[in-house]
C-alpha cells in the first residue's frame, strides 16, 4: 500500500464548527443567515451577513472566534478521531485549514486533545483575512496542497476543491452533505463522501487504483 499525503481541512471536517458560528452570529446580530449562504461569493457577503462591506462581515465572525475558549470548545465531526488515528498509521497527515493565524493555539488544542500526533503538519492559510491584520498571510489551498505534494484534499467546501483539482492535485473527497455543497454534479476528481466512514473507503478505493 502507498503512503499517500492527505490534506485535510479542519472546520466541518474535523470539527463541527459552522451550525455554531452560524447560530451565534443570527443572535448576536439580529440576522436570518441560513447554513446555505456560509461561502457565499464575496460580493455577496455585505447583503447576507447584513453589514456595509465584507471587510465588516468578516470582522465580526472573527470577533466571534477571538471568544477566549470559543474554538477550543469545539467537538469532533462524528466518527473523526477513529478515522485520523486509522489514517495516521498508514498515510502522512496535514492539516491545511482555512482559518487564521490567530487561532493556530485553539487549533493546537483540538488537534493535541483529539488527534494526538496524527499530523505533520498545520496549515493555516488565512481564508477570510481581515485587512487590518498586517501579520495574517493568505494563501490558497491550492498552493499549499502542491508545496506537501498531497495526493487528495479532504474539504467540505467546494471552490477549495475545485482550486486544487485545477492546480493538479488527483484526488478531491467533498466532506459531508451540508447546506453549503450541495451540488447536482461534481467535476472529475471530486467524490463526495457524506462521513468518515465513506471517505475512509474512498481513500483505500483511491489507493488500490494506485497501486
Ligand atoms: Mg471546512
Amino acid at each position: 500500500m502507498k503512503r499517500l499525503v492527505i490534506a485535510i481541512d479542519c472546520d466541518d471536517v474535523l470539527t463541527d464548527t459552522l451550525p455554531k458560528v452560524v447560530d451565534d452570529y443570527n443572535r448576536l446580530y439580529s440576522t436570518n443567515v441560513g447554513l446555505e449562504h456560509m461561502y457565499v461569493d464575496h460580493n455577496s457577503i455585505p447583503e447576507v451577513f447584513g453589514t456595509k462591506t465584507g471587510q465588516e462581515a468578516i470582522q465580526r465572525f472573527h470577533a466571534i472566534y477571538r471568544q477566549e475558549g470559543y474554538y477550543e470548545a469545539l467537538l469532533p465531526v462524528e466518527g473523526a478521531v477513529e478515522a485520523i488515528s486509522r489514517l495516521a498509521k498508514k498515510h502522512e497527515l496535514h492539516v491545511v485549514t482555512g482559518r487564521q493565524s490567530f487561532l493556530k493555539s485553539a487549533t493546537k488544542y483540538t488537534l493535541d486533545k483529539y488527534f494526538p500526533d496524527a499530523f505533520t503538519s498545520v496549515e493555516h492559510t488565512n481564508y477570510y483575512k481581515d485587512d487590518t491584520e498586517k501579520t495574517a498571510t493568505h494563501r490558497s489551498k491550492a498552493e499549499v496542497c502542491k508545496a506537501i505534494h498531497a495526493d487528495i484534499l479532504i474539504d467540505d467546501h467546494i471552490v477549495h476543491g475545485e482550486d486544487v483539482l485545477n492546480a493538479g492535485v488527483e484526488s478531491v473527497i467533498l466532506f459531508g452533505d451540508y447546506p453549503w455543497n450541495k451540488r447536482d454534479s461534481l467535476v472529475p476528481g471530486m467524490t463526495r463522501c457524506s462521513n468518515w466512514k465513506e471517505a475512509l473507503s474512498e481513500i483505500e478505493r483511491i489507493n488500490g487504483s494506485r497501486r
